[in-house]
């Protein structure tokens, strides 16, 4: 019954409730909270042994904790599930996790990075990626180009000029277009460079889309979001293909950083990672039908959506996620007073940032997530004024319908 490996199982939907269970010697059912900041050792023999490694076991909650160890084991074996290493084996992967996104990218920053070099990466980002590279890079000296990602030749160009790029950073779909960067074709740009390729996941989940298959070395969580689902907690994870890097490196950046997460966060975690798939589905169901029906509204000019027919990466999305997911923008005909009225009317969606909880969340942008940047700054990432993002829920989509129509009636 214990230690299934991820290739036990047939589908995801066994592999995100019975990857993990709990290592302690009583036979809980659930993972336990482990609310403790310390562990005990037998002597002074088995402390000195733990530290030098030469002994498994806890040290102290900010190395590491049964509770968060358990949710690192579920979130590796998702996103390596059913994937191949070179040599034909399943493929093993490593997680940390993290108090947040946010950990989860200044531990894979400042593991690969150092004054001088570079990061490449998308124009359209998450406002906290977007500010982390441009404010705390920017201030430890690593430089960071914002390009289209999603045109491979820019990419490559970019490559051949700056020799101080060591990571080149993707977010598919992206905050807040829903642009789709080709994964693949990245990762082989970067293979002859010997460059490593990171990508933030949230928005797919290990459910919808699976980076390591085309050839990843880091993919990163905002655990806030889908994996969580419920919106109970704030958390993040790095998982790395690079085992020796994710235990070395990662992990004494991740302690010195003091990024860690907590065994009641990781708790929640595991919970809700337990419906991760069928949430998915029904979020991807219900997203559709809402982009669909908003793209036909009269008082909607444009809707972002990769899983619409008209998205520019349409295809793309389709090649390389199962479903496209359930975030979306949309951009109102008369701008940002249109913008304001319809959030201020709705009935059952909430107004809220964040997304990838069980409610319908409604936020704008531009007075939001995005306020920081520069207004020029904002447009290029895609973010206009009149912009609302939405992230679909798994209530009924009639009633989502109907909570959308009354807010955009006349
Ligand atoms: C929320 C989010 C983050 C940041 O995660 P936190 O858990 O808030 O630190 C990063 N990327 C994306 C796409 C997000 O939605």
């Amino acid at each position: 019954m214990s230690n299934h490996t991820p290739q036990y199982f047939e589908d995801f939907c066994s592999a995100a409730i019975h990857s993990i269970h709990d290592e302690g010697s009583l036979h809980s059912h659930s993972i336990p909270v482990y609310a403790t900041s310390t562990f005990v050792f037998d002597s002074a023999e088995q402390g000195m042994n733990r530290f030098a490694g030469k002994e498994p076991g806890y040290i102290y909650s900010r190395f590491a904790n049964p509770t968060t160890a358990a949710a690192e084991k579920l979130i590796a074996s998702l996103e390596a599930f059913g994937l191949k290493n070179q040599d034909g084996q399943p493929l093993q992967l490593k997680a940390l996790l993290h108090a947040s996104g946010q950990g989860a990218l200044a531990t894979l920053c400042f593991s690969l990075l150092k004054a001088g070099d570079a990061v490449l990466t998308n124009t359209a980002l998450y406002g906290g990626t977007h500010e982390f590279f441009s404010y705390l890079l920017a201030k430890a000296g690593i430089q960071t180009l914002f390009i289209d990602l999603t045109d491979n030749d820019a990419v490559a160009l970019a490559l051949k000029q700056h020799n101080t790029i060591k990571l080149i950073h993707i977010e598919s779909p992206a905050n807040p277009t829903m642009e789709c960067t080709d994964i693949e074709a990245i990762c082989k740009l970067a293979a002859p460079y010997g460059i490593k390729v990171s990508i933030d996941n949230t928005f797919a989940t290990p459910y919808l889309q699976q980076p390591f298959a085309f050839g990843v070395d880091f993919v990163y969580h905002s655990a806030t979001k889908f994996l969580n689902g419920h919106g109970t907690a704030i958390g993040g994870a790095l998982v790395g293909r690079d085992i020796d890097l994710m235990q070395s490196t990662a992990l004494k950046t991740f302690k010195l950083l003091g990024a860690n997460s907590n065994p009641f966060d990781a708790f929640l975690l595991i919970n809700g990672i337990k419906t991760l798939p069928l949430r998915m589905r029904q979020h991807s169901e219900n997203a559709r039908k809402v982009a669909e029906w908003l793209s036909k509204h009269p008082a909607v000019k444009k809707v972002n959506y990769n899983g619409l027919a008209t998205h520019p990466h349409y295809a793309l999305s389709k090649k390389q996620m199962r479903y496209p997911g359930a975030v979306m923008s949309f951009e109102l005909k008369n701008g940002l007073e249109a913008g304001k009225r319809f959030i201020n009317r709705l009935q059952m969606c909430t107004r809220a940032v964040s997304l990838g909880t069980v409610d319908t969340l409604i936020s704008h942008p531009a007075s939001m997530s995005h306020a920081i940047m520069q207004p020029e700054e904002r447009l290029k990432a895609g973010v206009t004024d009149g912009l609302i993002r939405m992230s679909v829920g798994i209530e009924a989509v009639e009633d989502i319908l109907k909570d959308l129509e009354q807010a955009l009636a006349l």
